[in-house]
């Protein structure tokens, strides 16, 4: 088979190549580094083999041999995605490794990625090369020390270059270097920025000069850009709206790509913490001939009435035909229009009592109603409906159970070191108190989707800050881009 040495790009997972995220899904083995975001990682298939080669606390650094060695054995086997952060060629050994796959006769394949080199200024708003005022751009590690006689780095040559100096692994030195460069002739106030986990959503810019910059917080790991360039501020990452901002996500995961996509898209660190998750639920269908009426409350209803009622039984929309469709609100409804249904009563607040409150009169007595939904859900619906004269029958379609978070985002919830926790329906709210036994201390910002949600967290001892006007997932983050960019949180 082949190893593939991929490049992962500088941390924004968004930022791999098209080619690297289909030899991921295809991986059987996937070998990574420290640097590469875990979301990546998750593009393999779920059964693939991953194996963690970076540092890690309490344990000694792989060796570079032995790395060779695992990427030799599994290549001969199966399809092996070595995935790297940045481009595999730039000191990423990625070079070593192909030395080695070649020398055993295993075929492989390098995908480049974006180096950190020009990822992370790009992110900073600063453009390695500008027309006027640099022409070229020179990588370099700052790993060597710098007072070495012989060092393999020539600073004089580098210092009397000009241009940009982009200096990879140099956070530890950077007070050395920055003398070294000036003793060869570059003038100290050349501008200095060094960007530290660039293009991530805790990227931070540290400016300074070749004179200051040894006093100046940096910190590893950092692309530090020398010359005329780094005093070009062309900022545009990290002053979207909610950067800096991390937002809990506690919706189930099969749900919260939306919410997700559009808080990361806002600037936002996003956790997620799925407190639910959806369990099917055996059910009959029954005769839909019968109703005048199907009403669904979410989309997970939606869902769950056509993949384990209607198909099965080897049916479609149509047997939707002679019925009218409430939905609950937008995202419901949407689930309906991808089987190419139109929703017939939409309410005017999506919530149960609004619903009801658009609900017509029965035209004739003992009109039936089919409400599918979750297993337990309140009786607002089956109770008002009922004494509008309704005939109403319950079908518990799926049911939301707690699910297992991972450990360390639980603890970090815990310890109160986030910024926001959003809630998007009660169960969230219930299950994830549950989870964490204890209210956050501080307590994070509490964003709730609406009345019903946050009566819930109220119930369980939260302060709910911010409810959303609209109880939809777009009302849900306006409500939190208004407290959040008047400084709230
Ligand atoms: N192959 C990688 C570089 C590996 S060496 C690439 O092409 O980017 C590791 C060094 O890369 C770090 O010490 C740091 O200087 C730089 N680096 C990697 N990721 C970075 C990031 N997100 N932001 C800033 N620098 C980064």
């Amino acid at each position: 088979m082949t190893v593939y040495l991929v490049g992962a790009g500088p941390g924004d997972p968004g930022l791999v190549t098209v080619r690297g995220a289909e030899l991921l899904a295809g991986a059987d083995v996937v070998v990574y580094d420290r640097l590469v975001h875990p979301s990546l990682v998750d593009l393999a298939p779920s059964d693939a083999e991953r194996l963690y080669v970076g540092k890690a606390p309490g344990r000694a650094e792989i060796e570079q041999a032995d790395i060779n060695a695992l990427l030799v054995e599994h290549g001969r086997e199966c399809a092996v995605v070595r995935l790297k952060g940045g481009d595999p060629f730039v000191f990423g050994r990625g070079g070593e490794e192909a030395e080695a796959l070649a020398a055993a006769g295993v075929p492989f394949e390098v995908v480049p990625g974006i180096t950190s080199a020009i990822g992370a200024p790009a992110y900073a708003g600063i453009p390695v090369t500008h027309r006027g005022t640099s022409t070229h751009f020179t990588v370099v590690t700052g790993h060597e020390d710098p007072a070495k006689e012989s060092a393999d780095v020539d600073w004089d040559a580098l210092a009397q270059a000009g241009g940009t100096l982009v200096i990879l692994m140099g956070a530890g030195r950077v007070g050395d270097i920055a003398a070294r460069l000036v003793a060869g002739g570059r003038p100290p106030d050349t501008p200095v920025a060094a960007v530290r986990n660039g293009t991530r959503a805790d990227q931070r810019t540290v400016r300074a000069t070749l004179a200051t910059v040894a006093d100046a917080d940096v910190r590893a790991p950092a692309a530090i850009v020398v010359g005329e360039v780094a005093g070009l501020d062309l900022a545009w990452f990290e002053t979207r709206p909610l950067f800096g901002r991390s937002v809990v996500v506690t919706r189930a995961r099969e749900q919260a790509s939306e919410l997700r996509h559009r808080l990361e898209g806002l600037g936002a660190e996003v956790i997620e913490l799925p407190a639910i998750a959806i369990e099917p639920v055996p059910f009959d269908l029954p005769d839909l001939d019968r109703y005048r009426w199907l009403v669904f409350t979410s989309a997970n209803g939606v869902a769950a009435f056509f993949d384990r009622g209607l198909a099965p039984a080897g049916l479609d929309a149509r047997a939707l035909a002679g019925l009218r469709l409430a939905a609950i609100g937008p995202g419901t409804s949407a689930a309906l229009a991808e089987h190419g249904l139109r929703t017939d009563l939409l309410p005017e607040r999506f919530v149960a009592e609004s619903l009801l409150e658009a609900f017509p009169p029965p035209v004739i007595g003992d009109e039936r109603v089919l409400l599918a939904r979750a297993e337990k859900a309140r009786d607002v619906l089956p109770a008002g409906l009922s004494e509008r004269g309704y005939a109403v029958d319950v079908l518990a379609v799926y049911r939301t159970v707690t699910a297992t978070p991972t450990p360390e985002v639980l603890e970090r919830v815990r310890g109160g070191d986030v910024d926001v926790l959003t809630f998007t329906s009660s169960s969230t709210v219930t299950n994830l108190c549950d989870l964490l036994g204890v209210v956050p201390s501080p307590q994070p910002l509490v964003a709730s989707i609406g009345p019903v949600t946050s009566k819930t967290a109220l119930e369980r001892g939260l302060r709910v800050d911010v409810e959303a006007a609209e109880h939809t997932i777009d009302g849900l983050v306006d409500v939190l881009l208004r407290a959040l960019s008047n400084g709230g949180a």
